[in-house]
Parts: C-alpha cells; sequence; structure tokens
C-alpha cells in the first residue's frame, strides 16, 4: 500500500539457512505520528494564554506604575483568566493521561451510578456556576449498580453536563436523565442550543477538536472534555451516543452495562 513501511531483518542459522523477518512499521509510525501531533497541540494550547500573560504583565511593568486603577483592574482580570485556563488545560492534560493509563484495566468495584450522577449535580449547583440553577434531574427512584470507577463516571457526567450548560442557550433547561433499559442503564444530558451539525458529531471526541474555535474558548473550553469521555466510557463499555438537531440544540447520551443479577 502507499505510505507503508517495513522493516526486514535477516538472521543466519546454522548450516547455511536464513529466516528473513518483515515488520510492518506504519502502524507503529501512525502511533508515534499521533502521540507527536498531541504534545505539538497541547504546547500550542498552553503558549497561547502564556504568551497573554507575559504580555499583559510586561504591560504593567511597563507603566511603571502609571496605570490607573480602572486599566490595572482590566489587565489583572485578563491575566487572571488566562491563568485559568492555562490550570484547567493542565488538568485535563492530567486526567486524559490517567484515564487513557486506565484504559485496559477493567473496574471492579460496584458503584451506583444514580448516587454518583446526583452527586455531580449537586457539586456543579454548589459551584454556583451561572447556569446550574436550570438543570432540570430525572434520575428515578431506584439505584443503578454498576461497575466502575466512581470518581471517573463522576468526571464523564461532569464533563457532559457542562458542555450542555456551556452550548445551550441561556435560560433554557438542561436535562439530565437516568433510566433503566433491560439490562443497562441510560444516563441521558439534553440541551437546548444551536447543536451540532452531522459532519462533526463523529469528530467530536477527538483531542482538542472543536466545532467553533472561538466560542469554545469563550466558554472556557478546552476541546479534551469529549475525549476524556470517550476513553471513560470505554474503559465501562459504555455506548456514546451523540444526536443533535441545529438550530434546536444536543442530546448527549451513554448506555452502561449494569451488574449481573440486576
Ligand atoms: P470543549 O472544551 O471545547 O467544550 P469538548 O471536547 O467537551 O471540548 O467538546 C468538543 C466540541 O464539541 C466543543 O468545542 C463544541 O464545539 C462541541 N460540543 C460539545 N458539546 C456540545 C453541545 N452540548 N452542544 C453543542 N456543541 C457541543
Amino acid at each position: 500500500r502507499p505510505g507503508q513501511r517495513w522493516t526486514m531483518r535477516i538472521a543466519a542459522l546454522s548450516g547455511g539457512d536464513r529466516i528473513i523477518f518483515l515488520s510492518d512499521r506504519s502502524a507503529l509510525d501512525a502511533a508515534d505520528r499521533m502521540r507527536s501531533d498531541f504534545v505539538a497541540n497541547a504546547s500550542h494550547e498552553l503558549r497561547t494564554p502564556l504568551a497573554a500573560i507575559l504580555g499583559y504583565v510586561e504591560t504593567l511593568q511597563d507603566m511603571n506604575g502609571e496605570a490607573n486603577g480602572e486599566i490595572r483592574h482590566r489587565f489583572l482580570s485578563i491575566i487572571d483568566r488566562e491563568a485559568r485556563r492555562m490550570q484547567q488545560l493542565v488538568i485535563d492534560l492530567l486526567s486524559i493521561s490517567r484515564v487513557e493509563a486506565d484504559r485496559f484495566r477493567r473496574p471492579t468495584a460496584e458503584v451506583d451510578l444514580r448516587e454518583i450522577v446526583q452527586t455531580t449535580i449537586a457539586q456543579l449547583r454548589d459551584s454556583e456556576a451561572a447556569r446550574a440553577k436550570d438543570i432540570v434531574a430525572k434520575l428515578g427512584d431506584a439505584p443503578l449498580p454498576m461497575l466502575g470507577d466512581a470518581a471517573q463516571l463522576g468526571q464523564l457526567a461532569h464533563n457532559i453536563i457542562s458542555n450542555a450548560m456551556k452550548y445551550g442557550h441561556a435560560g433554557t433547561p438542561v436535562t439530565v436523565e437516568l433510566a433503566r433499559e433491560g439490562k443497562r442503564a441510560r444516563f441521558a444530558v439534553t440541551d437546548q442550543g444551536d447543536g451540532i451539525a452531522p459532519d462533526h458529531i463523529p469528530r467530536l471526541t477527538e483531542r482538542f477538536y472543536r466545532v467553533d474555535e472561538a466560542r469554545s474558548r469563550s466558554v472556557g473550553g478546552t476541546g479534551l472534555g469529549l475525549a476524556i469521555v470517550k476513553h471513560i466510557g470505554e474503559r465501562h463499555q459504555g455506548q456514546l451516543d451523540i444526536e443533535s438537531e441545529l438550530g434546536k440544540g444536543t442530546r448527549v447520551s451513554l448506555a452502561f452495562p449494569l451488574s449481573e443479577g440486576h
């Protein structure tokens, strides 16, 4: 195939026979390329806010105390915002590397998905995020036992609910639902927002993929939220489903297998 690369090794056996080893390098090359693209993207994402912070600090220093209160306040809030962006990016980078490292380790503890989602919603409400008041929870009464890592499932729920809060229109509800579907539990979050065009949907879980870069940045996005969701989902045998209609809104859901006997 075009672009395919092979490595050939020849070993001599006693008696004059030869063994030829052929190995396909392309799979390894692709993994290497993905890794170096990721490092390049991550460095670029960190460099942008860092350049802004250094620029504003330098300007304030150059003004030598002559900046009036209003200018100082404006510059400091930009520095604060950019530093927080870097902080969130570092948190998300650490999460993705941890989640990737755990990918093949099947969770063995039994947890209650309903309790985890309930706790996540309570945390979002406590965080005083302006949109938290718009969360409508329909979690049912029955526990939903499954094998899982509670912290990771909490993060998955947090990322999906915060996206709905970020991309749903102000003042519209963000509905969080849990339902039993036979031997599975479905977690679903629905928002009323701009929605996502169909060609973008398959790419949303790629690291740093954003439909609208400026929009994602202005709402504090890092472009890693759904990549983290994908890995946590796979680790828990959860099937991710994203349905969206332009101009109406989006529904992101995952169906997880319940524990045996439930
Ligand atoms: P981000 O940090 O940019 O929100 P994510 O990985 O969480 O990154 O999501 C990737 C992109 O998918 C977002 O930048 C946004 O364009 C789109 N997206 C995610 N959730 C929604 C949603 N509920 N409504 C509309 N667009 C969404």
